[in-house]
C-alpha cells in the first residue's frame, strides 16, 4: 500500500529553466518553464501569486541563499545589491501535469515596459529579463506546495450571486486564469485593460460573463477605467463580489467607487496593487512596510 505525502509547508522554492517563450502580443510574452522540482508544485490556480527570483545580467543563475532554509531571507537581504537576485511577483498563468497529476511545466505571461526603442520609461529588471528569455535560462520560483493556499486571494464568499472584475494587463493573466476557473452560470462583469490592441487576448470561461477590453489610450474619448466602470450598469444582485487589480492608484479609485458609490460590502471587494507608476517593487514594498 502507499500513502501520499502530506505536505504542511505551504511555500517552497522551485529551481525552474525556461523551455519556451512565445509573444502574445507588443507588449506580452509568455515564459514556460519546467523543473524536477514541478512535482511538488501544487496550485488551485485562480489568481496565485509567486514570487520569482532573476539573474542579474552576467550571472547565470540567481543568487539566493536557499540552503539556508528559514534564514534565507535575511541571508538574501544582506547581500549586496549587484548580486542578490532580483525579486519580483507574478501569477501562474496556467501549469501542465502528467498522467499522475505531478506539474511538469508553468507558464508565466509577463507585461513588457520600458523594452521599446525610445520607452518614456526604462524597463525594470524583469521586464528586461523576460523580453530577453530563451531556453535554459534558470530562475527560483517561491511558490505553493499546498493547492488551496494564502497566495490565492480571489474567494467569492458562499451566495455570492454576481462576480465583478477589473484587471489592468498586468492582472489579466490572474483574471485570465480566475475567468476559467468560474462555474458555469456564475454572473460577471469583467473589464480587462490593455496597453496596446494586439494584447487582447481569447478568454475561455463557461461563465455568464460579460466582457470589456479597454485599450488604454487608444485614441480620444477612450473612458478611463473609473469611467467605464461608473458608466455601466451591473446587473442586480443581492450579494456582489469584486476582485480588482493592477495599477495601485487605478485599483484604489475603482475600490471607492465600488464600496462608497455602488454599495458593495468592503468585505467583498478584494483589491490588490499590482505594481505603483514611478516606483519599483522593492521601492512599493519599502513604503508598505
Ligand atoms: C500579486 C502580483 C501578481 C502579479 N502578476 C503579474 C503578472 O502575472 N504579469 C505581469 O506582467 N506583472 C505582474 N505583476 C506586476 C509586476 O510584479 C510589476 O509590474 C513589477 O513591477 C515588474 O517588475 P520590473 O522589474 O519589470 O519593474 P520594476 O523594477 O518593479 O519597476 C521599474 C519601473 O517600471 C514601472 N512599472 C512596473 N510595472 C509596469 C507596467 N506593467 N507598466 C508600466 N510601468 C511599469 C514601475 O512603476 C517603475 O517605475 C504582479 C504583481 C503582484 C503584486
Amino acid at each position: 500500500m502507499t500513502t501520499a505525502a502530506v505536505t504542511t509547508v505551504p511555500f517552497r522554492f522551485f529551481a525552474l529553466h525556461v523551455v519556451r517563450t512565445a509573444r502574445l502580443g507588443p507588449s506580452l510574452v509568455r515564459v514556460s518553464f519546467a523543473g524536477d522540482d514541478l512535482v511538488a508544485f501544487l496550485s488551485d490556480g485562480c489568481d496565485q501569486s509567486l514570487s520569482l527570483f532573476i539573474p542579474h545580467p552576467g550571472q547565470n543563475a540567481p543568487v539566493v541563499p536557499v540552503e539556508l532554509g528559514d534564514g534565507w531571507w535575511q541571508a538574501w537581504r544582506g547581500l549586496p545589491d549587484d548580486v542578490r537576485a532580483v525579486m519580483r511577483s507574478y501569477t501562474l498563468r496556467a501549469l501542465r501535469a502528467d498522467e499522475h497529476g505531478r506539474t511538469t511545466e508553468i507558464d508565466i505571461d509577463f507585461v513588457l515596459h520600458g523594452v521599446e526603442p525610445g520607452a518614456a520609461a526604462p524597463a525594470g529588471p524583469a521586464s528586461l529579463w523576460a523580453s530577453r528569455a530563451g531556453a535554459g535560462d534558470r530562475v527560483l520560483l517561491l511558490g505553493p506546495a499546498i493547492a488551496d493556499n494564502r497566495a490565492i486571494r480571489f474567494r467569492p464568499p458562499t451566495g455570492t450571486d454576481l462576480v465583478v472584475i477589473w484587471a489592468d494587463e498586468t492582472a489579466v493573466p490572474a483574471a485570465s486564469a480566475i475567468l476559467e476557473s468560474l462555474p458555469a452560470g456564475t454572473r460577471a462583469r469583467v473589464w480587462l485593460e490593455a496597453g496596446h490592441a494586439g494584447d487582447i487576448q481569447d478568454l475561455t470561461t463557461a461563465a455568464d460573463a460579460e466582457i470589456t477590453w479597454l485599450v488604454r489610450g487608444a485614441g480620444a474619448g477612450t473612458p478611463t477605467a473609473l469611467e467605464a466602470v461608473r458608466a455601466a450598469q451591473l446587473p442586480s444582485a443581492e450579494r456582489p463580489y469584486a476582485w480588482i487589480a493592477g495599477e495601485s492608484s487605478v485599483v484604489k479609485e475603482l475600490r471607492r467607487h465600488l464600496v462608497r458609490e455602488r454599495g458593495i460590502d468592503r468585505r467583498a471587494v478584494t483589491f490588490v496593487g499590482y505594481w505603483r507608476r514611478g516606483l519599483s517593487e522593492e521601492q512599493l514594498r519599502e513604503q508598505e512596510a
